[in-house]
């Protein structure tokens, strides 16, 4: 590879390794690790290795840029009351508390996710070693615990908090090039393949210029009936 491009002709891009590795509740950032946050001239460096793209991790908060960015057109993945500063009031969430556990045993379960609906203070235990099929002596699980608080994970299906949902799905609805995509944004739970159909489905219609319908149609909340 030189000068950005493969033998081939197809384009090299770079990216910036940026992941936040969280363990139990404390995060840590990838790029404040690696001090790139303190070397301004990496992007230099990248340059001088002939590639002409770089992929670049933007990691903003809505709320405080919000007055400061031109856009033509936004997607929000965040809270939707949050967008509107909680105009109507909180949309409510369930939380979780996860407590991880490394054993001196190679093996503590058949599968990677096993579910304890009733019968303990967790709701579920996961064994990474089944997704990642590494061996070794010992085994890390994690244990998750419902919380009333914390980092919103799962909306509450309530008629109450549908509405609630809907008054600001109304507000969210008057806006023109703002389209409010995923879980957070329209305050339901969805699995990854629901929400990448979502995202899909969103930039076919933003793509195709139908600003009337930003928001999912009911149609396509049929998916929603799955989770
Ligand atoms: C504990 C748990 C286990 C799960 N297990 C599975 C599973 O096994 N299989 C499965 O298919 N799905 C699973 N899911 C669901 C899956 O995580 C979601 O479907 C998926 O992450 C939803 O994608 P999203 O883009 O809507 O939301 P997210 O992945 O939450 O992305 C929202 C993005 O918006 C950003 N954001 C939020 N607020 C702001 C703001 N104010 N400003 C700027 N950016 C903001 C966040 O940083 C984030 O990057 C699980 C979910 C949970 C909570």
């Amino acid at each position: 590879m030189m000068n950005g491009y493969s033998r081939n002709g197809v384009e090299i891009w770079a990216g910036i390794e940026c992941s936040y590795n969280r363990v139990d509740n404390n995060y840590m950032d990838q790029l404040n690790l690696s001090g790139h946050y303190e070397r301004c001239d990496d992007v230099q460096r990248i340059a001088a290795l002939g590639l002409k793209a770089l992929r670049y991790p933007v990691l903003w908060d809505y709320q405080e840029v919000m007055n400061e960015v031109n856009y033509k057109k936004l997607i929000f993945t965040g809270p939707v009351d949050e967008y509107f500063n909680f105009k109507y009031g909180k949309l409510p969430y369930r939380s979780l508390r996860f407590k991880f556990e490394t054993i001196e045993s190679s093996n503590f379960q058949e599968t990677g996710t096993i579910n304890y609906p009733n019968d303990y203070a967790f709701t579920r235990i996961t064994e990474f070693k089944h997704l990642t099929g590494q061996k070794h002596d010992k085994t890390t699980l994690v244990y998750e615990f419902p919380e009333a608080t914390g980092d919103p994970y799962y909306p509450v299906p309530r008629t109450e908090n549908d509405l609630l949902y809907k008054k600001y799905a109304a507000l969210a609805n008057q806006l023109t090039n703002t389209y409010f995509v995923g879980r957070l944004a329209t305050y339901r739970y969805y699995n990854m393949d629901q929400v990448v159909a979502q995202a899909l489905t969103t930039f076919k219609k933003i793509t195709q210029a139908d600003l009337s319908a930003k928001l999912p149609t009911d149609d396509e909340r049929i998916l929603e009936k799955r989770s």
